[in-house]
C-alpha cells in the first residue's frame, strides 16, 4: 500500500493537491519495483528521482509521446528498408528508391497513429528527410551488417544492467577488408550537435569491452537528422566520473530514495509538474 500522509478531504481548496508526494511503503515498492535493472530506469532516476517514482513506480502515464512514435516509425522504416535491400541481391534495379523509403516511412507513421498527434506534419516532413538519409547510408554500407537494437547485459557497479545497443555494425562474414565491429548510438540532433556523453555511453563502452576483449573501443554517434556519423571519445577521467554517478544512482534506487530534483529546463516539460511538490 502507498503510505499517505495527506488527506485530500482535509485540504483547503486553495492548496495544491499533494497526493503522490509521499514515500511509498516498502511492501508496495517490493511489489512494483522492476525485477531487472534497465538503463532507461537508471537514466530516468538520474534525470529526477521523483519523476522516476511517479512514472515507473506509481505508473502514472503521460499522454502518448509524439517523439516516441516518431522514433518507432523511423526504426520500423530502417528495418523494412534493410529487408528490402537484403532481398534485392545487390541489384540496383531491385533496390528500393528514395521515394520507396519515404513511402515506407509514411506507411509506418500512419500505422502507428502518428497523423493524429500534435505537430504531425512537422514529424512527417522530418521523417521523409531522415528516410532519405538512411536510404543513402544503407546503400553506402552494403558490405557491413547492421544489427539493430541488440540487447546486451553489462556487469557494472555490482549489478547486471540491461541495455539495448541501437546498432552493431560488423563486416559481413567472408568479405575481406571489413572494418572492426562498432557500436552506434543513433539519435536525432541538430547539425554539428555533439551528443551528451552519459551513463548510456559508459555502458555501451563497457559492453563493447566485454564482447570485444582487447579491441580498441569503437563507439560512434549517428545523427539521424543530418546523416553525420562521428566517434564518441570517452576519457578515463570522464568514464570514472560517470561510473561514480552510476554507483550513486544504483545505491539511491536500492535505498528507495526519490527526492525531487528541480531543474528550470526539465520541470516545465515534466508530465508531473502539477502534482510535484518541488
Ligand atoms: S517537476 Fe521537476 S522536480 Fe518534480 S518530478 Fe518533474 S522534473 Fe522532478
Amino acid at each position: 500500500m502507498i503510505e499517505e500522509t495527506s488527506d485530500l478531504d482535509e485540504q483547503d481548496d486553495d492548496r495544491p493537491i499533494s497526493l503522490p508526494s509521499t514515500q511509498p511503503s516498502k511492501d508496495f515498492l517490493d511489489t512494483v519495483k522492476p525485477s531487472t535493472l534497465k538503463i532507461s530506469a537508471i537514466e530516468g532516476y538520474q534525470r529526477c528521482p521523483r519523476q522516476y517514482l511517479y512514472g515507473t513506480i506509481y505508473g502514472f502515464r503521460s499522454e502518448e509521446d509524439a517523439y516516441q512514435l516518431f522514433w518507432q516509425a523511423i526504426h520500423n522504416t530502417l528495418e523494412t528498408l534493410q529487408k528490402r535491400l537484403a532481398g534485392s541481391d545487390g541489384q540496383e534495379a531491385n533496390s528500393p528508391t528514395v521515394e520507396d523509403a519515404q513511402n515506407i516511412y509514411s506507411q509506418h507513421w500512419q500505422e502507428l497513429g502518428g497523423p493524429s498527434l500534435p505537430f504531425a506534419a512537422v514529424y512527417e516532413r522530418h521523417g521523409h528527410e531522415v528516410a532519405m538519409l538512411i536510404h543513402s547510408k544503407l546503400l553506402e554500407s552494403r558490405d557491413t551488417n547492421w544489427k539493430l537494437r541488440h540487447d546486451v547485459t553489462v556487469e557494472a557497479a555490482g549489478k547486471t544492467i540491461h541495455l539495448t545497443v541501437d546498432r552493431v555494425e560488423a563486416a559481413i562474414a567472408g568479405k575481406p577488408g571489413g572494418t572492426p565491429a562498432r557500436f552506434v548510438r543513433a539519435r536525432f540532433a541538430k547539425r554539428k550537435e555533439k551528443p551528451a556523453i552519459g551513463t548510456r555511453e559508459l555502458l555501451y563502452a563497457q559492453a563493447y569491452r566485454q564482447l570485444h576483449t582487447g579491441q580498441n573501443l569503437e563507439l560512434h554517434f549517428h545523427n539521424l537528422s543530418t546523416g553525420e556519423i562521428f566517434p564518441i571519445t570517452l576519457t578515463a577521467k570522464k568514464e570514472q566520473s560517470l561510473y561514480d554517478d552510476l554507483e550513486q544512482s544504483i545505491q539511491g534506487l536500492e535505498r528507495n530514495e526519490f527526492p525531487a530534483k528541480p531543474d528550470s529546463f526539465l520541470c516545465p516539460t515534466c508530465p508531473f509538474f502539477f502534482i510535484c511538490p518541488a
